[in-house]
């Protein structure tokens, strides 16, 4: 899940990526308007949260401009007003809900959780494949029923396979999913963090679910094709 922060009081910001990082979003952060502009045109982000009030302009232009040419990327929009007519513009504008500031950091998080959860997901809340089972509600995954703990990047490595479980993910694909843009530390990333994710999920007697896909990435194992013969009968 990748996240777009538009929001010009840099030490708020600041408060806002570590705890989305530390949640396990990818999060770009942008302080300008034209920078959000053209970040929402380049990047495709599941959740835009978007001050109003920023240097070069009211952030609810962005929203209505994203409505209009039919984005419908989730939008939370913030403000330091309170008057309800406030509210009504932003909704207007687009955006799918609203905060006030001053807000609580966990605040922010259950309103993102729930915009995250919007119909299309609604569906099926809970991923399965084969026998893994992630609830991304309560961030809780399990194998064969047993609960596995994961660090939040192993757990959104471990979401973005499970949404399209069929599919060989590419190493900058899950780098992109998972990490910031501005991400320069270690180039085997990825792998490091697969590496940890099959340590966890390999329980006893059970196979590795994820393979390795030679030159590409991952992909999970296709299930019923557990080498140790489980197959149903
Ligand atoms: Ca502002």
């Amino acid at each position: 899940m990748r996240i777009l922060v538009v929001e010009d009081d840099t030490p708020l910001a600041e408060v806002l990526k570590r705890g989305l990082s530390e949640d396990g979003y990818a999060t770009d952060v942008v302080g300008k308007l034209v920078d959000a502009t053209h970040a929402v045109s380049m990047t495709s982000y599941d959740l835009v949260i978007l001050d109003r009030g920023l240097p070069d302009g009211d952030g609810r232009t962005l929203c209505a401009e994203m409505r209009e040419r039919g984005d419908s990327t989730a939008v939370l929009m913030l403000t330091a007003r309170d008057g309800l007519g406030d509210k009504v513009e932003g909704l207007d504008a687009g955006a799918d809900d609203y905060l006030t500031k001053p807000f609580d950091y966990p605040e922010l998080a259950a309103r993102i959780r729930a915009l995250l959860r919007r119909p299309a997901e609604a569906q099926k809340p809970i991923l399965t494949y084969g026998d893994l089972e992630m609830d991304p509600a309560s961030r809780r995954v399990s194998r064969s029923s047993i609960t596995i703990p994961l660090t939040a990047r192993e757990f959104a490595l471990l979401e973005r396979m499970l949404r399209a479980p069929e599919h060989t993910h590419a190493r900058t694909d899950l780098l992109d999913s998972v990490w910031d843009t501005n991400y320069d530390g270690l180039s085997n990333v990825v792998d490091v963090h697969i590496a940890n994710l099959r340590r966890k999920l390999e329980l006893p007697g059970l196979d590795d679910p994820i393979e390795t896909v030679r030159g590409v990435g991952y992909r999970l194992r296709p299930a019923g094709q557990d080498h140790a013969g489980q197959g149903t009968a």
